[in-house]
């Protein structure tokens, strides 16, 4: 066996996921998957495809049109790549994937936030590269200053991005992004947004991948998985400047070949006609978002308000029990399914995440039991 692959486990994610099927009557706040149908376009569009037999293999980096369309539409959130450095990837994992092997030797060091997407860390490890991780601060934001300290000892060669985030729902601010573009200019890193959530955000949005000076040091990673809530479908995208993109496609060639055809007519349609479903999407994420803030505030959690994608991350430290027992028995006492906050990384030791992508209903019926168990572990607790 490999070493580095025996040394990583199952993602803490789908370990809580699969749980809820052993708990008769169990209810599922864990899933990083939105309830919303996949738009009517991109449905039809895919099955036009199939009756055309559009088939085959498409070219490695994926289909020119997709690419075309998507460069536009990413240049109206003014961040500009040509399609020539556009390649499409079979959902954002295997972009991920196919970036960190195109950059990390072993030893290489990663700076990767704790608190973060789990991915990171795991694919970092099975490739032998030292991760390093950053704090965050209480509201989730980017602890600057540690990323600048470990700059300082560690002479690192990759910082991982990831706003808005999974699992906090914290967005980059301007602010931020001005502390990192001075970052990125005095250093040679290579930095890696991650920005599979950008489409599903409640406010301004902004990225580093936005800062013209810096594009010969940034690598986008997107998709459409929750944008359009295609996560079956696995299309994701990475964007790069020639240097990157050049060694990205030779792992995405041999891994993959390319994306799965039909899914990616199907995000072409999506980018030319579904781009309305955002708009109530997000209405509809906010509303709920603005619930589940205020039934956990009232319980008395303390917990920051989410600003993008779909997830919610309160403090549980004052119930003095870790994450894992916390989401142990809340799942066998109250049937509610939730995910530890140690599935992302040390710092999220302390924290539940509460996945907010269902109806009002399940997420009513959720919040209701979640506050009755608290109070009755309450007073046996005292
Ligand atoms: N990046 C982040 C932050 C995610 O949360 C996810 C999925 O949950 C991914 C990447 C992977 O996306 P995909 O399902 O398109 O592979």
């Amino acid at each position: 066996m490999n070493v580095n692959v025996e040394s990583i486990a199952i993602s803490g994610i789908r370990r809580f996921f699969n749980k809820v099927a052993e708990v008769p009557g169990a209810l599922s706040l864990t899933i990083g998957e939105p309830d919303f149908p996949v738009p009517q376009e991109i449905k039809n569009a895919m099955i036009e495809a199939i009756k055309n037999d559009k088939t085959k293999y498409t070219s490695n980096m994926g289909l020119d049109e997709l690419r075309k369309e998507l460069s536009n539409y990413l240049a109206k959130k003014d961040i500009h790549y040509s399609m020539e450095e556009i390649c499409i990837t079979v959902g954002g994992s295997e972009g991920l994937f196919s970036v960190f092997n195109a950059l990390i030797n072993p030893g290489d060091g990663v700076i990767i936030p704790s608190i973060a997407y789990p991915a990171y860390e795991s694919i970092v490890k099975v490739l032998g590269g030292r991760v390093l991780n950053c704090e965050v601060n209480g509201d989730f934001t980017l602890n600057i200053e540690s990323i600048s300290r470990i700059i300082k000892e560690h002479n690192p060669k990759v910082l991982v991005l990831s706003y808005p985030s999974n699992p906090t729902g914290a967005v980059l601010s301007n602010s931020d992004m001005e502390a990192l573009y001075e970052i990125g200019k005095n250093s040679d890193l290579t930095i890696i947004s991650d920005e599979m959530y950008s489409a599903l955000i409640f406010d301004e949005y902004y990225s580093l991948a936005q800062v013209k000076e810096l594009k010969d040091k940034i690598i986008l990673v997107g998709g459409f998985s929750k944008m359009f809530s295609m996560t079956g479908l696995r299309i994701g995208y990475v964007c790069a400047v020639d240097v990157y993109m050049k060694q990205i496609l030779k792992v995405h060639q041999y891994n993959v070949s390319c994306a799965p055809s039909i899914a990616q007519f199907g995000a072409l349609e999506g980018l030319r006609k579904s781009l309305y479903h955002l708009d109530s999407v997000n209405k509809e994420l906010k509303k709920r978002a603005d619930y589940v803030y205020k039934r956990l505030q009232g319980m008395g959690f303390e917990v920051a308000e989410p600003m993008g994608a779909f997830y919610i991350f309160p403090s549980i430290k004052k119930f003095n029990l870790c994450s894992e027992e916390f989401c142990e028995r809340l799942l066998k006492e109250a049937k509610v399914a939730v995910v530890p906050g140690n599935a992302f990384g040390r710092a999220g030791e302390g924290y539940i995440r509460i996945s907010y992508c269902y109806g009002m209903e399940v997420l009513k019926q959720g919040m209701d039991r979640i506050e009755k168990w608290l109070s009755k572990i309450k007073i046996c607790d005292n």
